[in-house]
């Protein structure tokens, strides 16, 4: 029996999670809840977004699963996925985008894992508010310092990227290449403009590639990055990103393979380890049954792997797949408008993947 700690999140996320559990109770494997909600409707009961409770709850069991967690945009509590990422070290975030036969989408053989560095970059939260006292001297400061002008009215975010940060994510990139018979791990990068952030996680990435000399290493810009995944996605295997390039190319890459509905993902620490789809909380369809559970029932997927249950977790894939090709138990977002069968919701996808599972 595991004790995993489960946070329903925001919008979508208790009903997606909901299905992931029914599809979890038919593999077999015995896993005991202990639900721990956070975000947006905790922080309006009590005040803030993730009480200690949800990472005592964690760190007593090392193992989560979360649903997502609406951030406000601009102004009101600073983001609940990127404050439990730093607070329990969960320094990679390992996001694999692979074609599934029947998916709609342009792009067929998509096989890439991203690898987005989670604690540091301009996600660190290092923030300074336009008008405040603080930005002002810091301006002064810098002035100082660079010689260069910065405009009074500006607000300002740190970038900070160590020797440390980068050293770990790339190493965890190769390891993992090593591990699940990956032949490549591009490192991406700004590092042309940005030569003392950018170019550091590049010298370091370039260090670190050479402790492994059967997985062949290469770097890209990550504007080239871009247009290459949507050019040439097949020439790409492992990318290894700092935490902003991290998040934009992860959805880009989910884009390949036919949207956010299908992209998980798991974020991985030393000792602990937080499971959750790449999508957001979608509040618009918030309690309509109507989105897609396989992001988050495919980050489950994961989670039995990281409990070396291989044998369920191979059980939900295969169910996954064949749901997808044979096209009739599918949510609105993977239907094609030419389709005479109209879309299903969300628990009847669950409820069609035990069906599977338990036939086979
Ligand atoms: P989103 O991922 O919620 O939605 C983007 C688009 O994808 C929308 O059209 C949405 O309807 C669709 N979509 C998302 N998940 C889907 C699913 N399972 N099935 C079908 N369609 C799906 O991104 P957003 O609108 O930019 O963000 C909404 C909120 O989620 C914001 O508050 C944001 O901060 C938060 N967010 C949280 C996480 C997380 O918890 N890790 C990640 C990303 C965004």
């Amino acid at each position: 029996m595991y004790t995993i700690t489960l946070i329903p999140g925001d919008g979508i996320g208790p009903e997606i999670s909901e299905a992931m559990i029914k599809v979890l109770d038919a593999t077999g494997v015995k896993i005991k809840w202990e639900v721990e909600n956070a975000g947006e409707e905790v922080y309006l009961k009590e005040g803030i977004p993730l009480p200690d409770r949800v990472l005592n709850s964690i760190k007593s069991n090392r193992i989560a699963i979360k649903g997502p967690i609406t951030t406000p945009v601009g102004t009101g509590f600073r983001s609940v996925n990127v404050a439990l990422r730093q607070e329990l070290d969960l320094y990679a975030c390992v996001r694999p985008c692979k074609s599934f036969k029947g998916a709609k989408t342009k792009y067929e053989n998509i096989d890439l894992v991203i690898v987005r560095e989670n604690t540091e970059d301009l996600y660190a939260g290092i923030e300074f508010k336009k008008g405040e006292k603080e930005t002002e001297e810091l301006i002064g400061f810098i002035e100082s310092k660079s010689g260069k002008r910065i405009r009074k009215d500006s607000g300002i975010s740190i970038k900070p990227i160590s020797v440390f940060g980068t050293e770990r994510i790339v190493r965890f990139a190769f390891e993992y290449a090593r591990k699940n018979g990956r032949k490549k791990v591009t490192a991406v990068h700004k590092a042309n403009i940005m030569k003392h952030t950018d170019g550091l996680f590049l010298e370091v990435s370039r260090e670190v590639a050479q402790r492994y000399p059967d997985i062949e290493f290469e770097d890209k810009i990550v504007d080239n990055m871009c247009m290459q995944l949507v050019q040439k996605p097949e020439l790409y295997d492992v990318l290894v990103l700092p935490n902003l390039y991290g998040d934009i190319v992860s959805d880009l890459a989910a884009g390949l393979i036919g949207g956010l509905g299908l992209a998980p993902g798991a974020n991985i620490g030393d000792e602990y380890a937080v499971f959750e789809p790449t999508h957001g909380s979608a509040p618009k369809y918030k309690g309509l049954n109507k989105v897609n559970p396989f992001a988050i029932i495919l980050s489950a997927v994961m989670m039995l792997r990281h409990l070396g249950e291989f044998d369920a977790a191979n059980k939900v894939e295969k169910a996954v797949a064949e749901i997808i090709e044979e096209g009739r138990y599918v949510t609105y977002d993977m239907k094609s408008s030419d389709d005479p069968n109209p879309p299903v919701g969300t628990q009847e996808v669950a409820e069609a993947l035990v069906a599977k599972i338990r036939s086979f």
